[in-house]
């Protein structure tokens, strides 16, 4: 049983910084160390959970193995530690609420008035605490959501006050996240905006153990003596943290501006040499150094937004440095494509990735673009929505079957061969009732999946509610689409592919949430590898 230290992230000035990434570098230093560390998501909104947020107000909703519909950063706390994370490492408000809520209800705090303090920010300890309690940890960082200053966060910091004084100094201590702003028209970096942020959050009784300074320019001596004479922070735990090229050269900066010493020291832990980032920086020498470039079209209805597609980007990343290529990736609005447009909009594309989604927006652009890769040879993968679309776009234009389409789009359709799954009939709650988390598959002996993979049986990560209609299995294989990963308890098909095709994958499942930099996923490995051939041909 270990005994488990705090880290607790906040920031300031503005939102953005990327508290996120310097969690995640910090921990993989820590990591190297030999520690063992997670990283846990407070998040000051009301939803239970980014489930029912549209994307373009959060990004991608990424979801845990056990099933946990959670906010974009767990997905970086994943890939940069390559260990899952869960439902415990991200909490909302409206979780909090609801559990104090639920326990009102049960009577728990008969005859007293349920308050902020102290049953809000018992909550929260409690819920921070949690991944400490299990006793798998040396240490747990907790980053939480918003800015200082911001009316929702208040309970949140609150707890921390609390925390940082109840587990003692050796035990928890703060970082506090902030932006050094340049005036171009003064020539100069200015300390301001964070010395008020630190006032802040030490009006709150929390003073930063730690100062990591977001700035376009180096920090020179004369800034870190006035940023530790107004913040109360020791000069040595002034961390600058410069905008880089890529998220993945944060851990480095981190390691040479000495973070994680920092972070030891205060909390009493031993070091012993450095942390060696060998598999990372190999990850890093062949992002850097492609032999090629490629474009893959990354079809979807939030394009406007990067974000929304995050875990997708991310894979292609890991997918590329591992086939030594760069991907670029070409946005496109399903809503834009028609069917006389498609062949300009996807041309000259080596790969062709219709993303997931919901309801019937732009849904007839998704299917002109499976047509077009099905029909042009061109690798195509389709994720979740994307492989139901290449589903409907099969059976209309191969198969030939009229007023085809999903019980999603179209409830009346003649021939609906995806269809609602049957434990979904009953559900009326639109919040974390989806086929959620990890499910297992198993793979058909012979299939270019299984050759992949380099094994029978997968586990996944899922969320939907819409499934393929068995009903037309036998007419789709016949006429050459076929499904070679099932779940082994339902017969739930989870994967098809059209053998006569060069690569042509579609999977119910979503690869994209299990891909890390040091474990990129198979599929997008081996579908990078396709674009790759397809653009040496
Ligand atoms: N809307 C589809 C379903 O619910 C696909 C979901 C998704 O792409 N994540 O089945």
């Amino acid at each position: 049983m270990k005994k488990t230290k705090y880290v607790f992230v906040t920031g300031g000035v503005t939102s953005s910084l990327g508290k996120g990434i310097i969690a995640a570098s910090l921990a993989k230093l820590l990591q190297k160390r030999g520690y063992s560390v997670t990283i846990q998501k407070l998040d000051p909104y009301i939803n239970i959970d980014p489930g029912t947020l549209n994307p373009y107000e959060h990004g991608e909703c990424f979801v845990t193995d056990d099933g946990a519909e959670t906010d974009l950063d767990l997905g970086h706390y994943e890939r940069f530690l390559n260990i899952p994370t869960s439902q415990a490492n991200n909490v909302t408000t409206g979780r909090i609420y609801q559990s104090v809520i639920n326990k009102e209800r049960r009577g728990k705090f008969l005859g007293k008035t349920v308050q902020i303090i102290p049953h809000i920010t018992d909550e929260i300890k409690n819920r921070i605490q949690l991944l400490g309690k299990t006793g798998e940890f040396d240490i747990v960082i907790t980053e939480i959501g918003g800015t200082i200053g911001d009316i929702e966060s208040l309970p949140y910091v609150e707890s921390v006050r609390q925390l940082l004084w109840e587990l003692g100094h050796e035990n928890a201590i703060s970082i506090h996240l902030t932006l050094i702003p340049y005036l171009a028209a003064a020539g100069e970096l200015k300390t301001k905006p964070t010395q008020h942020s630190v006032k802040m959050l030490m009006q709150s009784g929390v003073s930063p153990d730690i100062l990591v300074c977001r700035s376009e320019h180096k920090l020179n001596d004369s800034i870190k003596n006035k940023l530790a004479l107004f913040c109360n922070v020791k000069k040595e735990a002034i961390i600058e943290s410069l905008d880089v090229e890529t998220i993945y050269d944060v851990p480095n900066l981190m390691l040479e501006q000495k973070l994680d010493e920092v972070v030891l020291n205060k909390m009493k832990l031993p070091m012993d040499g450095t942390p060696h980032l060998k598999e990372w920086n190999e990850f890093l020498t062949k992002h850097r150094n492609p032999k090629n470039t490629i474009e893959i079209g990354l079809v979807g209805k939030y394009v406007e937004l990067h974000d929304a597609y995050k875990s997708i980007v991310e894979s292609f990343i890991h997918a590329g440095a591992h086939n030594e290529v760069k991907v670029i990736i070409r946005w496109i609005h399903s809503e834009k494509l028609t069917e006389e447009n498609v062949p300009s909009r996807l041309m000259g594309l080596n790969g062709i990735l219709v993303a997931p989604g919901f309801g019937d927006r732009g849904i007839e652009g998704k299917i002109d673009a499976v047509k077009y890769a099905r029909e042009n040879k061109i690798p195509f993968f389709g994720i979740c929505l994307g492989m139901q679309m290449a589903v409907i776009e099969f059976s209309r234009n191969v198969l030939g079957l009229k007023d085809v389409f999903s019980i999603e789009m179209k409830p009346t359709a003649e021939n609906p061969v995806i269809n609602l799954m049957e434990e979904q009939k009953s559900v009326v709650d639109k919040g974390g009732t989806m086929r959620l988390g990890s499910w297992k598959c198993v793979l058909k002996e012979g299939s270019k999946v299984k050759e992949i993979y380099g094994k029978e049986i997968i586990e996944e990560r899922h969320r939907h509610r819409y499934e393929f209609n068995n009903d037309y299995l036998k007419q789709i294989e016949n006429a050459g689409m076929i499904a070679t990963g099932k779940n082994p308890d339902t017969n739930l098909v989870e994967i098809i592919e059209i053998p006569s095709h060069p690569w042509f994958v579609g999977t119910q499942y979503h690869p994209e949430y299990k891909s890390t930099v040091l474990n990129p996923h198979p599929l997008f490995v081996s579908f990078i590898k396709a674009a790759l051939e397809h653009y040496l041909k």
